[in-house]
């Protein structure tokens, strides 16, 4: 029993350590990109190479690593660089959304296949969504053709580690079992995952400084953040952590669909940026550059391009308060609003240059898989939930070095 803060550490039973070196030697097997040998890796996790060899004849025997085909080094036999297997089991990701849903097929190295997409009803029930969505996902695992190994799915709300939406004020959902009927009508292993914490999960495959942290912020009707600091994503003691949306930053005074003033959601939010325009209107705002005299564009896009401003005003506040306290360097911004383009990111990193000092000052950058970071995020939760492992670039670092 604990009866504190501090907890004591247990010695790991043969077992733990047996399924951590796994962990550890298929993430040095994907983060390696089929270049990597038995020998590799025992250099870098520090383990034996029989241990390592053992290991691997274990997940090549469990179709999650294949063989490729030995490249020569001198004299001897060459070493076989070894690949996660991409053709037995596929992953099926889906981002669902209060409009409908976004799926597909993808391999354990994070490649997509097949994908499809469908609608919801006005004010889907917890029922709409689990019928559309396994029909489509039944549909794509049958055209894609490879064993599914697990099912991951975004939602826009808060989820709990057990597959229940917790909150989603979008769907108008409250402690609502989405992954327990959907897992029952697919047959299949599912997790759900918060969308912005999919898409940190999808954006640390596609950093320049492989390792490093990253903040997202996934603004679409309600406005998200997820952290992820040394290659874990915090969630918070309650799985709240990122809830930033009805937080005031001092940005607004505007009256909140939640009841209370001043909220980021009330600027930054899409609704509160379109105003009623369609979203296809962003397009018209992305070209134009921060500084340009609105004169010579019509008054209503004016108007637009005023609210994309004061969006990324208060984008930026956040992102100063993220930056400050965590020390991350790498921000992501993700979600339909990504359609404003370079304007939204220039004001975001003009607003960062009046309130940072300048060594802090960086420039954010949408998410790398643009409309599919969620779904893609989707799938790594499913690996990350089934393997215990992640879409990492670049090499595993030695725990024990
Ligand atoms: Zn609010």
């Amino acid at each position: 029993m604990t009866s504190g803060p501090v907890r004591v550490a247990q010695k790991a039973t043969p077992a733990e350590l047996r399924e951590r070196n796994t962990r550890l030697v298929l993430q040095s097997v994907l983060s390696g990109a089929g270049e990597v040998s038995r020998a590799d890796i025992a250099r870098s996790v520090g383990l034996a190479r029989a241990v390592v060899s053992e290991i691997v004849q274990d997940l090549v025997a469990r179709h999650l690593v294949a063989e490729g085909t030995g490249r020569p080094q001198g004299r001897g036999k060459p070493a076989t660089p070894l690949q996660v297997d991409t053709q037995h089991y596929g992953l099926l990701m889906a981002d669902v959304t209060p409009a409908g849903v976004r799926a597909g097929v993808g391999g354990l190295d994070g490649t997509i296949g097949p994908t499809a997409q469908a609608t919801f009803p006005a004010g889907p029930t917890a029922g709409d969504v689990v019928d559309v969505l396994a029909s489509l996902l039944a549909g794509l695992a049958a055209r894609d053709g490879r064993e599914v190994l697990a099912a991951g799915v975004a939602v826009p709300g808060i989820v709990s580690p057990e597959g229940r939406v917790t909150e989603a004020l979008q769907l108008g959902w409250e402690g609502v079992d989405l992954a327990g009927p959907l897992s029952a009508a697919l047959g299949h292993d599912v997790v759900l995952v918060n969308d912005a914490t999919a898409v940190a999960l999808s954006e640390v495959s596609h950093q320049g400084a492989p390792g490093a942290g990253v903040v997202v912020l996934h603004v679409d009707t309600g406005v998200g953040s997820a952290v992820l600091l040394d290659g874990r994503v915090h969630l918070g003691d309650r799985q709240r952590a990122g809830e930033v949306g009805h937080i005031d930053l001092g940005v607004s005074d505007r009256l909140c669909a939640c009841g209370r003033r001043g909220c980021l959601e009330t600027v930054a939010g899409l609704p509160a940026v379109l105003e009623g325009l369609p979203l296809e209107r962003l397009d018209d705002v992305a070209s134009l550059r921060p500084g340009r005299a609105p004169d010579p564009v019509p008054a209503e896009l004016a108007a637009l391009v005023a609210r994309v401003d004061r969006a990324a005003e208060g984008l930026a506040a956040l992102i100063c308060a993220q930056v400050a306290i965590l020390d991350v360097a790498d921000v992501v911004v993700d979600g339909p609003v990504r359609r404003a383009g370079p304007r939204l990111l220039d004001t975001i990193e003009a607003a960062l240059a009046r309130r940072l000092p300048p060594s802090d000052v960086r420039r954010p950058r949408y998410s790398a898989l643009g409309e599919r970071a969620v779904m893609h995020g989707a799938g790594a939760a499913a690996m990350l939930h089934r393997l215990g492992v992640m879409w990492l670039q670049g090499p595993e670092g030695a725990e024990e070095s």
